[in-house]
């Protein structure tokens, strides 16, 4: 059983590719994005690049032993790719956006378990993507601290005001919607004065909030849009969450808290082309380093700003999962790095 994995680093062209599992491993051939590797008793794999390599390989690429027995590691030379200048505001923000849904106007957002239809134009007019929710902090901060002068200067926070949707207005945050009881009223029912039920089949598909508002989790959720049905994963919630962790104040870190279980997650490079034993490729991915060891929590975040992030069970065990599923596929060198386990994450899919 042969394990490896493939980093392509499109910053510096570079294409790092760790086998281990064979007592030697040579390159049989390696053209675009296709790599063939030689074992040492005759084993081949086929292996996907995430990139296609530099166009005239020249020089003989050899594998060099790593620090493992039966570890081996290459580095290539990519072709170069330009699309990658702005690296971190280029990733996506969320999935399901104002942009997505207006792509077609008969798109129906239904029950995941039912496909009862939840949005649609019956009950929706007007889409709004709403700010992001660490922007939200920072008005809730400005609201709170408010600067000791007049009104004229700093307005009305009519901005703040507007974020309450009006009937059938549906707002759009990164992964759950918002509308008021009025707009949602024929497709679900309150019980115990926060939980939302579907009317239909009464599963929960999300809460109540201030104003009251009710906010629906994307993951509870389909889309049908021109024909086509798609799924919101769960871990989406928390990647997304990362991601405006670091488009917001390039904080590496950040606690993820849910139900009394706490995970560290140090992120530590973004935008890499990866492929994973059994040819997995994931695209735009996210290297993250993650551990739940409490002393090692404890000392990085008395060092180290790290934004805390309270999420719900469902996406914190679908997202901590994912990481462990990635993991078990890395050569073994490749799993730790001191007390940290290294996963990779994709935005795409
Ligand atoms: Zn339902
Ligand atoms: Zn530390």
């Amino acid at each position: 059983m042969v394990q490896y994995v493939v980093e392509w680093l499109p910053r510096i062209n570079r294409i790092a590719i760790v086998v281990e599992g064979w007592e030697r491993v040579q390159i049989e051939s390696v053209e675009g994005t296709f790599l063939s590797i030689l074992g040492d008793d005759g084993q081949r794999e086929d292996i996907s690049l995430p990139v296609e390599v530099e166009e005239n390989v020249n020089l003989p690429y050899e594998f060099e032993k790593g620090r493992n027995d039966l570890e081996y590691i290459v580095k290539i030379r990519s072709k170069s790719s330009e699309k990658y200048d702005n690296l971190i505001m280029s990733l996506p923000d969320g999935k399901w956006t104002k942009e997505d849904l207006c792509l077609d106007p008969e798109f129906s957002i239904e029950c995941l378990q039912c496909k009862q239809k939840i949005i649609n134009k019956d009950n929706c007019r007007v889409l709004n993507n709403m700010p992001s929710e660490f922007w939200m902090e920072l008005m809730d901060y400005w609201h709170c601290h408010k600067p000791d002068v007049g009104e004229t200067k700093f307005g009305s926070y009519s901005q703040y005001e507007t974020l309450k949707p009006s009937e059938n207005e549906i707002l759009i945050g990164n992964s759950f919607f918002q509308g008021t009881p009025a707009t949602l009223k024929n497709a679900v029912l309150e019980k115990d004065s926060n939980m939302l039920l579907c009317k239909n089949c009464s599963v929960v598909l999300g809460q109540t909030t201030a104003g009251p508002l009710y906010k629906l989790y994307k993951w509870k959720l389909r889309l049908r849009r021109n024909g086509m049905t798609y799924h919101f994963p769960p871990e989406l919630d928390v990647m997304l969450s990362l991601i405006s962790v670091v488009k917001a104040n390039s904080c590496r870190y950040a606690l993820l808290k849910s139900g009394g279980k706490r995970l560290l997650v140090w992120i530590f490079s973004f935008d890499l082309g990866v492929t994973l034993t059994g040819n997995k490729q994931l695209k735009r991915s996210m290297k993250l380093l993650y551990t739940d060891n409490d002393a090692t929590t404890n000392h990085c975040i008395e060092r180290q700003n790290a934004e805390e992030l309270d999420i719900q069970e469902t996406t914190f065990h679908a997202f901590y999962d994912g990481l462990q599923r990635v993991n078990a596929l890395l050569p073994s060198n490749m799993k730790v790095v001191g007390e940290w386990s290294i996963s990779y994450v994709s935005l795409v899919e």
